[in-house]
């Protein structure tokens, strides 16, 4: 790296990079000690004409819409390549294939960011603590995260409810700011499984209403899935706008990081327009892709490759045998997964099964149409599509597939996927304990329907450097700290030292926030 850097910063500045979920976790924590942080993000925003689009949704209450307002907001998402994710009628927030994967590497559904927020403009906002018997290998314990999950409920607004997975998840009060009230088709679930808790209980299966960062103020609009015109889904760019009040906080958008050093006194951060930043500590919270190639490129550690855990996951459509309250295509709705079920016993292990329950969408309709729509009538399809829910499984990464990540010359990461065996057997077994729960309910689980997502098409991925508590070359110390060094930091998921079923990004905040309130 020597010779080409033009360097610039400060010492005595912590520098954190990235303003994602981790980062402004990572941030957070460290500006209470009173530390200096400098932010340093690729930072892209949503462009000016879908935030005007946006805003104009805003303007008027949800039954004044236009139809073709909600036609045009919708359209560019249901029209993007597949796997492919848009919010607001916008590519600002996930990185094409292309620009992160070379050519001639395995098909991954992982994708970065490089967006101010990362990939929490885009995510589902399904909120859980890790279970302590998913992650009691782990060096650091349930008990040892449970302040930082507290710490991360003050800056994420939660809505839960106080229902029977309040007993599984001990360690942070979910109840938050109340409960966004679950659409018709939910309650009807909800209230039908009820009546066999006892049963379900016997069976290893808990059920409850889903845990979502989303405000307080939900307009039910039903368009959480091409971007919430209020912007009540929570992403972390609004924690970005409070930590840009805080004093000590400074935010540095534009180019990415191609790589970081250490050396005796401080840290380099490498810009990609050649520029070096110079910084006491650094925090690295740029996502498990773009933290695989910084770490890949850096001198330190000599990494020539990375591997990452992944959650498969599986989606598997479900038929009311029931016609819900009131049509569910109607607002007051809501789009984002409305039930969860937390499953034990359906794998050999003493890790759990997480599902998430989606009632009706208007990606339903679409679906059908596309599958089935050349042998059945569009008015039978569309019909279908109101009594359609889709469950949409976790297993633990102890059951799951790898993602062998190496750096190619121009910079970009060849994926490689080694599956595991015993994945689709297990996710078998988690569909038909749901089908079996479900008939309960008066619903039908069409199992010869499942379909297995692509690895790391959960977004649920990470163990890249994990930690541990006597690192060897390819993992962290319980701070993060990969091999030898003491001034690097890598906080998001990349350093969990596996990947529970049930949702990811409230333990990646959480271990963040830990990371910043330890950290020498
Ligand atoms: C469709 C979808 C649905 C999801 N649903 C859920 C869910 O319901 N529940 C859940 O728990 N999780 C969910 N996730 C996963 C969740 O979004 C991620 O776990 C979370 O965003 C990770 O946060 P992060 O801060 O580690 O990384 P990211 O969110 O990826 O943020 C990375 C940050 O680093 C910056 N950056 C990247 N590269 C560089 C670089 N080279 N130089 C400088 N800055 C850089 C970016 O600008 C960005 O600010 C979902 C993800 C997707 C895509």
């Amino acid at each position: 790296m020597a010779g080409f850097w033009f360097c610039t910063g400060v010492r005595g500045v912590d520098l954190v990079l990235g303003s994602g979920p981790s980062g402004v976790a990572v941030a957070t924590a460290l500006l209470a000690r009173g530390r200096a942080v400098t932010m340093l993000d690729c930072g892209a925003r949503l462009p000016h004409n879908a935030t005007h689009q946006r805003d104009v949704l805003a303007q008027y209450a949800p039954l004044d819409w236009e139809p073709s307002w909600i036609a045009a907001y919708q359209k560019p998402q249901f029209f993007g390549a597949a796997g492919h994710v848009r919010r607001f009628g916008s590519d600002f927030a996930m990185e094409p294939e292309k620009a992160t994967f070379s050519e001639g590497g395995d098909p991954i559904g992982l994708r970065a960011s490089r967006a101010a927020g990362g990939l929490s403009n885009l995510w589902g906002a399904a909120m859980l603590p890790s279970r302590h018997s998913d992650i009691s290998d782990w060096p650091i314990s349930s008990v040892a995260l449970a302040p930082h999950y507290r710490s991360i409920s003050d800056i994420v607004p939660m809505s839960g409810t106080s229902d029977a997975l309040a007993r599984l998840f001990p360690s942070v009060d979910m109840t938050g700011i109340g409960q966004i009230p679950p659409t018709t088709q939910a309650e009807t679930l909800l209230r039908r499984l009820s009546r066999h808790r006892d049963w379900m209980e016997r069976q290893g299966t808990t059920v409850g209403a889903a845990r979502q960062a989303v405000e307080t103020g939900c307009q039910r609009c039903g368009m959480c899935l091409h971007g919430c015109p209020w912007g009540h889904i929570y992403t972390s760019c609004q924690t970005l706008e409070r930590l840009k009040q805080t004093p000590g906080f400074a935010y540095r958008s534009g180019p990415a990081v191609a790589a970081i050093s250490e050396t005796l006194q401080g840290v380099n951060v490498f810009l990609s327009t050649g520029e070096s930043i110079s910084g006491t500590r650094v925090f690295v919270a740029t996502g498990v892709l773009e933290t695989a190639r910084i770490i890949l490129a850096s001198e330190f550690g000599n990494f020539r490759e990375l591997t990452l855990k992944d959650s498969q996951n599986a989606f598997l459509p479900m038929l009311t045998r029931w016609r819900a309250d009131r049509r569910p295509d109607h607002p007051p709705c809501t789009t984002l997964p409305q039930v969860f079920l937390e499953l034990e016993g359906t794998v050999p292990s003493k890790r759990s099964v997480h599902a998430q329950i989606y009632t009706w969408n208007e990606f339903y309709a679409r679906d059908l149409t596309a599958n089935y729509g050349a042998y059945l009538p569009a008015a039978f399809l569309q019909h279908l599509s109101l009594r359609l829910l889709v469950a949409q499984i976790f297993l633990h990464s102890d059951h799951s597939g790898r993602i062998h990540l190496s750096r190619t010359r121009e910079g970009r990461l060849l994926a490689r996927v080694s599956p595991a065996k015993e994945t689709p057997f297990f996710l078998k077994s988690a569909a038909s304990r749901i089908a079996k729960v479900m008939s309960k309910a008066g619903i039908s689980a069409l199992t010869f329907a499942r379909r297995d997502g692509a690895p790391g098409s959960s977004f649920h991925v990470g163990g890249s450097l994990p930690m541990d508590t006597s690192p060897n070359h390819q993992q962290t110390d319980t701070l993060g700290r990969p091999h030898g060094l003491e001034r690097v930091h890598v906080v998001d998921a990349s350093v969990l030292p596996s990947i529970p079923a049930t949702t990811i990004t409230l333990t990646v905040m959480a271990n963040a926030h830990r990371i910043g309130s330890l950290a020498p």
